[in-house]
């Protein structure tokens, strides 16, 4: 999970959020709860928030990846908009802009009617997911602090170290590894030579190898928030990002 940002409102849900609301309010009141309107007809009354012009901005803003798993829409096959307060039970945030998040269908299953009102599980358009979460080889954990209960719950809400995503982060280990050892190797040879203009020379191919690395860590990155941990508290791309700065 990375921290995401939430693009303006989109007009079609300003000019319309007021009379949809109102449709299902009515249909509401008319079968006496969300849950009681048949299937088809409160389909038809919320479908509305999968308007292109919201979908749009929303998936945008995720780079097409779910925001919570941070897969993307090939591998869990289609991305889907979440409610984070569920509709079921907050049938008042159907069309409450701030409440909607692009999901894969994996984790929006998973989340299902957890009740985040009572319960809350990390948003990442609230929260920063470094401050919440880390990485333990290929697990994600909750990290000591303000956010520890949060994060537990959104890990075993979201199903966030499910075969699926644990098999997602070991195959991405060997690019990351070798990532690791192509700088290594970089580094060595930079400390071997004692010519200015080899030094320049391997002093470039660190800075390629970094870039490479940077690669998986970009916020369009399937698993960026892993890879980054990763990176981070590797010794080796510490160590050659200091050089080439220096
Ligand atoms: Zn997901």
């Amino acid at each position: 999970m990375i921290k995401l940002q939430r693009p303006p409102e989109p007009q079609k849900l300003i000019d319309n959020k007021a009379a949809w609301q109102a449709s299902l309010d009515a249909a509401i009141l008319r079968h006496g709860s969300y849950t009681q309107i048949p299937k088809d007809e409160r389909g038809k009354l919320i479908s509305h928030y999968k308007d292109k012009e919201i979908t749009e901005p929303l998936f945008g803003s995720s780079q097409g990846k779910c925001a919570y798993c941070e897969c993307n829409v090939t591998e869990s096959s289609y991305l889907e908009v979440e409610h984070y307060k569920p509709k079921s039970i907050y049938p008042e945030k159907a069309f409450d802009w701030e409440n909607l998040l692009p999901s894969c269908g994996h984790c929006n299953k998973a989340k299902g009617t957890h009740d985040t009102g009572i319960a809350p599980i990390i948003n990442p358009y609230v929260t920063n997911p470094d401050d919440a979460f880390l990485y333990k080889r290929i697990q994600i954990k909750p990290k000591e602090g303000a956010y520890f209960e949060a994060a537990e719950r959104t890990k075993d809400v979201c199903r966030l170290n499910s075969p699926r995503l644990i098999d997602a982060r070991a195959k991405i280990m060997p690019k990351l590894e070798l990532s690791s050892m192509a700088l290594e190797d970089a580094i060595k040879k930079y400390n071997a030579t004692a010519s200015d203009t080899e030094k320049q020379n391997i002093k470039r191919n660190i800075q390629e190898a970094l870039s490479t690395a940077d690669l998986t860590q970009e916020d369009s990155a399937v698993y960026a928030g892993f890879c980054r941990n990763f990176f981070k508290n590797d010794d080796i791309y510490n160590k050659a990002k200091e050089l080439v700065s220096a």
